[in-house]
């Protein structure tokens, strides 16, 4: 506990979103000064008001003041990019720059699981979670899931857990603004495209995701996907290792042998769970599973107690959700693929003749990469959004495309043309942005729509 860190400092946070407000009221809690300063007049509310009425903080909205360079520190909210005015101008002046996530910390007596990576992020800290809190600890699931990593500070703060324990899920531009930040165990799930709007180049996004193990040459559990072809080029440097592993030869220390999830201990194989057991589908998901096994296991030892977890997990919504079926096509909501990379795995997940939904906001990645999945399995690719035109320029000529700008007009073009025994699947692989507040609501609406035909039934 370090509130020393923070007690009668002059703190600004840079931003209003969830995490943002969540370290406002984390820094009032241990007596900050605390400025929320906010570029965008939209962003404020009536509810924001009230919370920072309530914390005693200051705010702005519309314009970031000169008191921001008056600041001991600055917790910067994910989503302000490093090549911004304001971030120059505070760089300029040698105040320090903090994640969210990194300030949070500072307060975190229990141990951290910490998870990044490019894709599965979700599932797994919801998994790793779900197998703690089967084992009996008083697990806080926190980070980039919805709630922020500080609000479940406080809340743990506010309980007297017997034994606590975090668990993270950690985007790469949290990361880029960390210092002390120390996991327990830091797990890694795989290094794929993305955010090539936001950083340089791929590997100065890679890099950063790699930032997780900054802190961890001398201390945690540093866990890594042995399947991963990136990370298998980079050399990892960390006390203690740990691998999981779906198809390597080498195997790894939780691993897939025969069709049977298990760990490789030092007394021999510990199987745990037959895979097609695993309630959630795809092979990516039985690599999620592998790796909360690995990094569960210096917390959970009993290989029922993991199996019971793991077989009693149930899919987290947006992530290849079944939403129901209409004249026995089925259709899924893959909402959360937002990138090149996660719509691949949704599409392996099948092996019905399928109608895919691409499209949104493009974050510049190469869509032919899909082609030799889409030839074999897609009856037809349905462009919805500003990328529509994109991705058909990319993957037109070897497919059957149809650029139908909205989620309703795909979903009834599939119905028109579909024929049982098919499968409807929204998975993106672009943001949200263009015509929805979020990957959520997206979702939500691509269920409702379906949910709301004639016909419809699970
Ligand atoms: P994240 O939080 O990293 O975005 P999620 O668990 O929310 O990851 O999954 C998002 C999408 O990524 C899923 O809908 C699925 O299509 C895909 N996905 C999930 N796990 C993996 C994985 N291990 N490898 C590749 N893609 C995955």
């Amino acid at each position: 506990m370090d509130a020393a860190k923070v007690t009668g400092q002059k703190v600004t946070v840079l931003g209003s979103q969830r995490s943002a407000m969540g370290a406002a009221r984390l820094l009032s809690h241990f007596g900050a000064q605390v400025l929320v300063s906010e570029l965008n007049a939209d962003q404020f509310d009536a509810e924001k008001r009230q919370v920072m009425a309530d914390i005693g903080a200051e705010f702005e909205f519309g314009y970031h003041s000169p008191d921001v360079l008056e600041s001991d520190f600055v917790i910067v909210s994910p989503g302000i990019p490093e090549n911004v005015d304001i971030i120059k101008k505070i760089r300029d002046k040698g105040i320090p720059i903090y994640s969210e996530i990194e300030m949070t910390a500072w307060f975190i007596e229990a141990p951290i699981i910490a998870v990044t990576g490019s894709n599965g992020k979700t599932t797994t800290v919801n998994m790793i979670h779900h197998l703690l809190q089967t084992a009996g600890y008083d697990s806080y699931l926190g980070g980039n899931v919805g709630v922020a990593a500080s609000e479940v500070l406080l809340q743990s703060l506010n309980e007297s857990p017997v034994k606590p324990i975090f668990v993270l899920e950690v985007s790469s531009f949290q990361l880029d603004n960390i210092e002390s930040f120390q996991p327990q165990v830091g797990v890694i799930l795989n290094l794929t495209p993305d955010h090539l709007d936001r950083y340089s180049s791929l590997d100065a996004y890679y890099e950063s995701k790699l930032g997780l193990f900054k802190n961890m040459e001398h201390s945690g559990t540093v866990v890594i996907n042995r399947d991963d072809p990136e990370l298998a080029r980079r050399d990892i440097i960390a006390e203690h290792k740990r691998f999981f592993a779906v198809d390597s030869d080498r195997g790894g220390d939780a691993m897939l042998a025969e069709g049977v999830l298990g760990i490789m201990k030092k007394s021999g194989w510990c199987p745990i769970l037959p895979a097609k057991v695993l309630p959630i589908p795809g092979k990516h998901n039985l690599s999620n599973a592998l790796a909360a096994i690995a990094a569960v296991m210096d917390f959970i030892e009993q290989p029922e107690l993991l199996a019971q977890g793991l077989m009693t997990f149930e899919a987290v919504p947006h992530r290849i959700e079944y939403v129901g079926k209409i004249n026995d096509i089925r259709c899924y909501n893959d909402s959360k693929a937002t990138n090149i990379a996660s719509t691949e795995v949704a599409i392996q997940s099948f092996s019905q003749p399928m109608w895919l939904i691409l499209g949104g906001k493009d974050k510049g990645g190469d869509f032919t990469a899909l082609l030799p999945q889409l030839e074999t399995q897609v009856r037809e690719v349905l462009l919805v959004g500003d990328a529509a035109e994109i991705i058909d320029v990319q993957i037109g000529r070897a497919l059957v495309t149809r650029r139908l700008e909205t989620i309703e007009n795909a979903i009834e073009h599939c119905f028109q043309h579909g024929a049982a025994g098919d499968v409807l699947l929204l998975s993106p692989a672009c943001a949200s942005f263009d015509q929805f507040d979020n990957f959520e609501a997206r979702g939500d609406h691509f269920r409702q729509l379906i949910q709301a035909r004639e016909g419809w039934s699970l």
